[in-house]
């Protein structure tokens, strides 16, 4: 048996893991936790631990197809060549747009952005990162000049109070779940949970604070000027390191939005422990108000000085295994690469690194634009990488119209017949986890590698040679003849000399040089440094910047009187294509389930295990009737992960309107008006 050290395929955590794989090529592999990974130290959830299960052949895409027909490669890369050509010929470089994952490589991801922003000419390249921590990007990128979290597991391990906000992390991220109890443990830390809903999590904690869907920022606003009143703001290093708006703290001292006497707890739990870590996720970000939430969470640290300290700092956590890597490379719509944006100088410093021929003028569209404008007929051309919108798209039923009128809708997956691979006029056979090479970021910035376990099936190619494939057919080749993922590592990481002559701390010029072996024997590594102390921040002034912000306001809507949020189920991933192959992860939750609250339940005559139709102005869908006090009475929730073909009709996200925040274009998947009527 053969013992390789790879990745998680799953979620941000990054988790190591050690695969056993059985010689003689049938697919077997055992799977435990990897003790030298910095991530999880040999801890794995559900999830990690059955990889094994969902890596068979079932389903899987083996052969390209051009308009429903099976065809060799170099048939569908003339197909994609020429209708590509074609499209940027008559309509110009922005009716083509690449819609790509954080199930990507980084290397997958650099290749992709390359070939967009610097040979097509367009930044109509987004990921569907965008629909899960785009707003803490943004909140970052205004608090201290630069996406960079700053904060690593370990503070974790050192944190006196652990808060939690819009993150169920017992079932979302298990294994910092399990670090958290570990702190709890050993150093009897505190533990807040700020959510709307009792979940698991919140069952756990020493505090639930159940806040109103949006009320965060009125929350951490009061919460602040309570510090300031008590005499907790960090004077000398707000003098130092951060720039504070004169009317800062104007109005701060507003209602906090939640009973009073738990609000008064919270701020003697907060005024207690200075070695605080506010840990933020999806219940944060996916909201029409994410990016102001993301920085009042901020702001609470830096004017406490909370932050550049041992178990201290505001942490966003990721959803996918690679979301920051496409954060780094560029993957998003309003960044053009490794950070940088689209000044004259950024632009003229990537196009020179890249020889690229035309390099983009300026930020592209993000994705709930983006696919307005393939439903418009404004995009024609459409790549779809990785990733499922006609499931996880917000309005999904107008996603599914939009890739329907796409003049060329193009699908690069692993798996054969999801919903988005249905409609697709040319669908290209991916490599999956086990089969790709190359690296992913957590959400502590550590660069694992992941690694090949088995041959790829059929045609299945890596996504980054399918991306250089397409570039050589429109005669671009000598740019993208990368040998292997080493090479395509290397130009990234020299790339990033780049954003690190700019003054920004993402810098991985060190590993720009690794040999083949050196690439292969890789071991995780910490981009940034391995802790944020005495960190400089990336405005220019060198100084993190306070954001004022200011509480949300939901207005009632009397047809669509309940709030409706969405959310994750421990052992299922996105949309099951990869989960729902196992038949132990499927029985945690065999359907998906409306959570109600007893007197909502009792309004519309609703009975536990009854059927329950959910309606939103976008659309409506059934599920099954779970009653239960972790409801806040006039709230329901839903799970995301269901296709109606799976559920009977269960799809969530043909729920939530196109509402995006302001800043981030991340959609609000959190708090939408919705009614309720029995089946
Ligand atoms: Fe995989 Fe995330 Fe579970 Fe770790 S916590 S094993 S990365 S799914």
């Amino acid at each position: 048996m053969d013992v390789i050290r790879t990745t998680c395929a799953y979620c941000g955590v990054g988790c190591g893991v050690t695969a056993g794989v059985v010689a003689g090529g049938d697919r077997g592999v055992s799977i435990s936790g990897d003790p030298k990974h910095p991530a999880n130290k040999g801890r794995l959830c559900s999830k990690g631990t059955h990889l094994g299960e969902t890596v068979g052949l079932e389903g899987r895409l083996l052969h390209p197809r051009v308009d429903g027909r099976r065809t060799d490669w170099d048939s569908a890369f003339d197909a994609l060549a020429d209708r590509m050509r074609a499209c940027i010929e008559e309509h110009g470089p922005d009716s083509v747009a690449f819609y790509v994952s954080g199930q990507l490589l980084t290397e997958d991801y650099y290749a992709a952005n390359k070939l967009m922003k610097g040979f097509v000419g367009s930044a109509n390249i987004d990921t569907n990162s965008r629909l899960c921590m785009a707003s803490a990007v943004a909140a970052y990128n205004r608090a201290f000049g630069e996406d960079v979290v700053p904060c690593s597991y370990e503070d974790l391990d050192a944190a006196d109070l652990i808060v939690l906000v819009g993150s169920n992390t017992a079932w979302c991220h298990p294994v910092v779940w399990q670090r958290i109890e570990k702190a709890r443990e050993r150093r009897a830390a505190k533990l807040v949970v700020i959510d709307p809903r009792r979940t698991e999590t919140a069952e756990q904690a020493d505090l639930h604070v159940a806040v109103a869907p949006d009320g965060d920022v009125a929350l951490f606003n009061a919460l602040l000027a309570r510090m300031a009143a008590m005499g907790l703001v960090d004077r000398a290093f707000m003098a130092a390191r951060v720039e504070c708006p004169a009317d800062f703290w104007d109005g701060l001292d507003g209602d906090p939005g939640v009973d009073p006497v738990v609000f008064e707890q919270l701020c003697t739990l907060v005024a207690a422990h200075p070695r605080m870590v506010t840990l933020f996720s999806q219940g944060a970000n996916q909201s029409v108000g994410g990016t102001d939430k993301g920085n009042a969470i901020i702001n609470l640290h830096l004017a406490t000085g909370r932050i550049n300290r041992i178990g201290a700092g505001p942490f966003s956590i990721t959803g996918q295994p690679n979301a920051m890597g496409g954060r780094e490379v560029g993957g998003l719509a309003n960044t053009l690469a490794c950070h940088m944006g689209f000044s004259e100088d950024e632009r003229a410093a990537a196009a020179a690194y890249w020889k690229a021929p035309k390099i983009c003028t300026g930020p592209g569209l993000k994705a709930v634009d983006l696919f307005r404008a393939v439903h418009a007929g404004k995009i024609k051309f459409l790549w779809v990488m990785a990733t499922n919108p006609a499931v996880s798209m917000p309005d999904s039923g107008f996603v599914r119209e939009a890739l329907e009128r796409c003049e060329t809708l193009v699908v690069s997956d692993v798996i054969a017949d999801t919903d988005t691979a249905r409609r697709a006029d040319i669908l290209l056979p991916a490599e999956a986890w086990g089969e790709k090479n190359g690296t992913v970021t957590n959400s502590e910035r550590c660069v694992s590698r992941q690694r090949r376990l088995f041959d790829s099936p059929g045609e299945a190619l890596a996504d980054w040679r399918i991306i250089a494939g397409l570039a050589a057919r429109m005669g671009w080749e000598s740019a993208f003849d990368w040998p292997n993922a080493a090479a395509v590592f290397r130009e990234y990481a020299a790339m990033t000399g780049l954003s690190a002559a700019r003054g920004l701390r993402l810098d991985l010029t060190a590993w720009a040089d690794l040999s083949d072996e050196e690439y292969d024997a890789l071991e995780p590594f910490q981009w940034g440094g391995e802790r944020p102390l005495a960190w400089r921040f990336s405005h220019p002034s060198g100084k993190a910047r306070m954001v004022r912000v200011a509480p949300a306001c939901t207005t009632p809507d009397a047809a669509f009187p309940l709030r409706l949020n969405t959310a994750r189920y421990r052992d299922q991933w996105h949309t099951m294509t990869r989960t729902g192959l196992s038949p132990t992860l499927s029985q945690h939750r065999p359907e998906p389930l409306v959570e109600v609250h007893p007197r909502d339940a009792a309004k519309e005559g609703l009975t536990d295990g009854s059927l329950a139709r959910v309606m939103t102005r976008q659309g409506d869908a059934v599920f099954r009737v779970r009653i239960g006090e972790g409801q806040r009475e006039g709230e329901i929730c839903v799970p995301m992960h269901w296709t109606d073909a799976m559920s009977g009709g269960g799809r969530a996200n043909r729920l939530p309107g196109q509402g995006v925040d302001p800043v981030s274009g991340q959609p609000g998947f959190k708090n939408s008006a919705a009614r309720l009527i029995a089946v």
